[in-house]
C-alpha cells in the first residue's frame, strides 16, 4: 500500500519531473498533489506511475511521455512526430511580435515554413488574431498534432502539406506574405547533438539538414523573395554558432537591414532581413 508522497520520493527521477508524472496519473493540480500526499494510490494508478518513471529512467522526454510542453505560456500536444518546443524559439516569436507589426491593425500575411507542433503559426495567431497565418510542414503527422493545437487554443491557422515551397512550385499564382518564419532542421548531420538527450527521441527530420546545418537556409533565401511581398521579411531560428553564415545567405540573396537577435542565454539565434522592393 504506496502513498503518493511515497512513490514520489522513491521515484528514481527528479523530484520537479516526479511530481508532474504524478499529476498526470491522478489528474490532482500541484496543490491537491501536496494535500493528499498521505492517500494511498490505487494499484493501477501506482503501476501507471511506476511504468512512466521508468520510461523517463530510460531517457524518455517528458514532454512526449506527459503528451504536452508550455511554449510562450500555452500548452501545446506533442508527439514523437515533432519537436519538442524550446524556449529558444520563443525569441523569434518575441521579435516577429515586437519589431514586425507595422502597426498593430495592419491584418499581414504570415507563413510559418516547417510548422512542427505548430508552436510558432499557432502563438503568433493567437498573439495576434487578426493576422492571416499559414503553416506548412512535409510530415502529415505533424500537420495533425499542430492542426489539433490550433483548435485546442482557438488560432485560426490555415495549414498546409509541402516540402517547403513546393506546392505551390507548380502553380502560376501563388500567394506573398509578409513575414516569413522558420526554424528549420539546423543541426548538422555529424554533430554529436543528435546523440544526446531528449534530441535522441525527436523527429531526426525535424533536426537534421543531414548535410552541414545550412543547407535549408542557403536553399530558402533563394526562393523565399517570391513568395514575399515587397519590404517582407523572412526570419530564422539558427544554432547559436551560424548566425554569421545565415546573414551572409541573407545578403548574398539580396536581403537588406540583415539582423540577429539573441536569445535569453546570450546566443545569436535569430537572423532574419527585409527584402528590397521588388
Ligand atoms: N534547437 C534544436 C536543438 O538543438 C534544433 C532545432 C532545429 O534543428 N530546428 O536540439
Amino acid at each position: 500500500m504506496l502513498t503518493i508522497q511515497h512513490l514520489i520520493q522513491h521515484a528514481n527521477v527528479e523530484p520537479l519531473e516526479a511530481r508532474m508524472l504524478m499529476q498526470y496519473v491522478t489528474g490532482y493540480s500541484r496543490a491537491s498533489l501536496i494535500s493528499r500526499g498521505h492517500d494511498v494510490l490505487p494499484a493501477s494508478q501506482a503501476q501507471q506511475f511506476t511504468a512512466l518513471v521508468a520510461r523517463r529512467v530510460q531517457g524518455e522526454p517528458m514532454a512526449y511521455i506527459i503528451g504536452q510542453r508550455e511554449f510562450y505560456g500555452r500548452p501545446f500536444k506533442v508527439t514523437p512526430d515533432v519537436l519538442i518546443p524550446r524556449p529558444d524559439t520563443e525569441t523569434l516569436i518575441e521579435h516577429v511580435l515586437q519589431h514586425c507589426g507595422w502597426g498593430a491593425e495592419h491584418a499581414l500575411n504570415v507563413l510559418d515554413m516547417g510548422t512542427g507542433s505548430g508552436a510558432i503559426a499557432v502563438t503568433l495567431a493567437c498573439e495576434r488574431p487578426h493576422w492571416r497565418v499559414s503553416a506548412l510542414d512535409i510530415s502529415n503527422a505533424a500537420l495533425s498534432v499542430a492542426a489539433e493545437n490550433a483548435e485546442q487554443l482557438g488560432a485560426q491557422v490555415t495549414f498546409m502539406h509541402s516540402d517547403w515551397f513546393s506546392a505551390w512550385a507548380a502553380h502560376e499564382t501563388h500567394p506573398t506574405f509578409d513575414i516569413i518564419v522558420s526554424n528549420p532542421p539546423y543541426v548538422a548531420a555529424l554533430d554529436v547533438h543528435l546523440q544526446q538527450g531528449d534530441v535522441r527521441f525527436e523527429p531526426r527530420m525535424a533536426l537534421t539538414d543531414e548535410a552541414d546545418g545550412l543547407r535549408h537556409y542557403k536553399s530558402l533565401v533563394q526562393t523565399a523573395p517570391d513568395y514575399l511581398k515587397a519590404g517582407g521579411q523572412l526570419w530564422f531560428e539558427h544554432g547559436y554558432d551560424q548566425a554569421q553564415a545565415v546573414r551572409e545567405a541573407l545578403m548574398d540573396a539580396g536581403f537588406i537591414d540583415v539582423n540577429t537577435i539573441r536569445d535569453l542565454a546570450g546566443h545569436e539565434r535569430v537572423s532574419g532581413g527585409t527584402i528590397r522592393n521588388k
